[in-house]
Order: C-alpha cells, then sequence, then structure tokens
C-alpha cells in the first residue's frame, strides 16, 4: 500500500498579490538619449575597426601573401601602407573614445569653440566632429591662411 503523501500538495501561493506599480522615468528627457542612434553608429564603427586592428596584429608579418624574394619591396611598401592605415584608424578610434566620453558627460553635439548646439545632420554625417559647420569653415581658413 502506498503512503499517500500530501506533502506534495502546496497550494500555490499567489506571489503577485502585492502588485507595486514600477517607477518610470518617463518623463525625464535624457539628452544622452538624443544621441543613441549616433552612439550606435559610433560603437558599430569602433568594434569593426578594433576588430582589423587586432587581426592585423595577430598576423603583423603577412609573409605568406609575398613569399618571392623579388617582392621584398613591394611587401614593404604594403607593410609601410598597412601601418599608416592603421595609424588612422587608431586616430579615428580615439576620436570614437571621445565622442562617446562626451556622450557620457551630456556634452557632445556642443561646438567647442562657440558652444553652440551643432546640427543634428551634421553629427549623424560627421558623428566625431566637436565644431560646427561655421566654425569648421573658420578653422579651415585660418589653417590655409597659417601655410
Ligand atoms: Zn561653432
Amino acid at each position: 500500500m502506498k503512503a499517500g503523501s500530501s506533502a506534495n500538495r502546496i497550494s500555490p501561493t499567489p506571489s503577485t498579490a502585492h502588485s507595486v506599480p514600477a517607477k518610470r522615468r518617463a518623463k525625464i528627457s535624457s539628452p544622452g538619449k538624443k544621441y543613441a542612434a549616433i552612439r550606435r553608429d559610433l560603437e558599430r564603427q569602433r568594434k569593426a575597426m578594433v576588430d582589423e586592428v587586432v587581426e592585423g596584429l595577430a598576423n603583423p608579418n603577412g609573409q605568406e601573401a609575398f613569399p618571392d624574394v623579388s617582392d621584398q619591396a613591394s611587401a614593404e611598401a604594403e607593410q609601410n601602407f598597412s601601418m599608416r592605415i592603421r595609424e588612422r584608424e587608431q586616430r579615428l578610434i580615439k576620436k570614437i573614445d571621445e565622442a562617446l566620453e562626451r556622450m557620457d558627460q551630456n556634452t557632445y553635439g556642443i561646438c567647442e569653440r562657440c558652444e553652440e548646439e551643432i546640427p543634428y545632420p551634421r553629427l549623424k554625417a560627421r558623428p566625431v566632429t566637436t565644431l560646427c559647420i561655421n566654425c569648421k569653415t573658420l578653422q579651415e581658413q585660418e589653417e590655409k591662411a597659417r601655410r
């Protein structure tokens, strides 16, 4: 004869009896949210570049690609070229980091020079820019004058 255990017959206690309405901070429009799409773009671009740089570092001398001794010169030229690319990428990665930092500090999208807000379309086109179009033009004119 089986022992009819009643121990397992625990009545399910409704734990949802006390439903506290979750506090929502809906009305606070965080300025960081404004650039969410740009942030996503920057983060994606940054990751793609970092992956590429890491890949390049993992295989620093693409020897297999240039097995011939006579190709040594072009191999070196190629390496210089990719070094330059890497430098440029690293500079851009740094700029992206700075842009992301500015987003965290809510100073993103503000012109460094005149402290006006940089129009969104410009930011979308050039997310790492720190100057509005007027100041950028001025800066370019100054650079030209210096030459
Ligand atoms: Zn400006």
